[in-house]
């Protein structure tokens, strides 16, 4: 493929796409919930395939505290991108979904077929009918124009380059986030939740380089979940991060604030069925890359908080 169109092309997972026929789009170039926008990023340059990271993206409280935004900024950019490839004749595109996307209450573990089974959890359910309406579009224009247009199903993702907002983030973000103004200022490290939710956790490299695999070589008209398909605590998950910090003072946990969806255990069959040999990076390798970048960029991480700061 020639030239390849990554939206969101600065963010967590679209940072990660490095062959210099990947070209990056950020919002400042186009909002992508202007239809016109993104028509000017096609008439431009020709390209031959898309990959679709852009999306309004957060954690539990984020999408708990949005909804209307989440919903809104991901419908349209969403319908925008997938028209205007189409318009523009672009013959393959990757679209994001999410294990949030999937129903509450099904049988688990989810796979590929169970996206429209019921409704999402409530945390997230503006978000998750939004990035449904996308499968709704692809399985669409499959139909319609026969178009190699597919979705992937991460999980949880994880990685440098990550939104380390504290309120709004994702859990890891912005665990490293908080222990690390912890351990700075002597300071208890609050936790939310319980602890016992359970998720599963893929490193935003392996996501790249699977989407990558997907573009090229998958057409088939159900997504493909990208997943290692390990779950883990949050309880466990926080003490790893406890531990590659160093973190020595208090630890509280807050349950007051939400637990979000109990568990998301998918299944990654599919995947495993088509790249056998694929090696997905340990968690703990992947956290402790992670906060090593994170100490190292800290003035200029994505949702930095001062560290002089009395909100925290
Ligand atoms: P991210 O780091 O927040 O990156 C998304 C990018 O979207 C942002 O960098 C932002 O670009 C761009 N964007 C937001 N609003 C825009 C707008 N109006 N116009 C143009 N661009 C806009 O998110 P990510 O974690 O890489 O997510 C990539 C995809 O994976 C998303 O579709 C997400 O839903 C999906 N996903 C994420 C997770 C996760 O745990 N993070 C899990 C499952 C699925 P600028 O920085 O240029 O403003
Ligand atoms: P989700 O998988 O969509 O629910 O999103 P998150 O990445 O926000 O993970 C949420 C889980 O992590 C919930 O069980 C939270 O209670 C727990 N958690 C613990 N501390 C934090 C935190 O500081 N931020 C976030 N976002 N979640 C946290």
């Amino acid at each position: 493929m020639s030239k390849v169109l990554v939206t969101g092309g600065y963010g967590l997972v679209g940072s990660m796409f490095n062959k210099p026929n990947y070209i990056p789009l950020s919002s400042s170039e186009a909002d992508l919930r202007i239809r016109e926008d993104i028509d000017n990023v096609f008439e431009k340059i020709k390209f031959d395939g898309v990959i679709h990271c852009a999306a309004k993206v957060g954690g539990v409280g984020g999408n708990m505290n949005y909804k209307g935004e989440f919903f809104y900024d991901n419908i349209l950019m969403n319908t925008n991108v997938i028209e205007s490839a189409r318009v523009h004749r672009i013959k393959n595109l990757v679209s994001f979904l999410s294990t949030c996307v999937f129903p509450d209450k099904v049988d688990y573990p989810l796979t590929e077929k169970k996206i429209h089974l019921g409704p999402p959890h409530s945390s997230n359910d503006a978000y998750a009918y939004a990035k449904r309406m996308a499968d709704v579009q692809i399985r669409a224009y499959r139909e319609q124009y026969g178009l190699n247009y597919k979705s992937v199903i991460p999980t949880n993702i994880y990685g440098i380059n990550d939104n380390f907002d504290i309120e709004n983030g994702h859990v890891v973000p912005s665990l490293i986030h908080k222990c690390f103004i912890a351990r700075e200022t002597n300071t208890p490290l609050t936790i939310w939740g319980s602890g016992t939710p359970l998720r599963e956790f893929i490193y935003n490299k392996d996501v790249a380089k699977l989407t990558e695999w997907v573009l090229e070589n998958y057409n088939e008209d159900e997504p493909i979940i990208l997943s290692t398909s390990e779950e883990i605590s949050i309880k466990e998950v926080v003490e790893m991060i406890i531990e590659l910090m160093n973190f020595k003072g208090e630890v509280k946990w807050d349950t007051d604030k939400p637990d979000g969806q109990f568990r998301k255990p998918s299944d990654n069959s599919k995947i495993k069925n088509y790249l056998p040999d694929f090696k997905f990076t340990p968690l703990y390798d992947g956290l402790k890359e992670t906060i090593s970048w994170f100490e190292s960029n800290y003035e200029n991480v994505r949702g930095k908080k001062s560290i002089h700061s009395n909100q925290i």
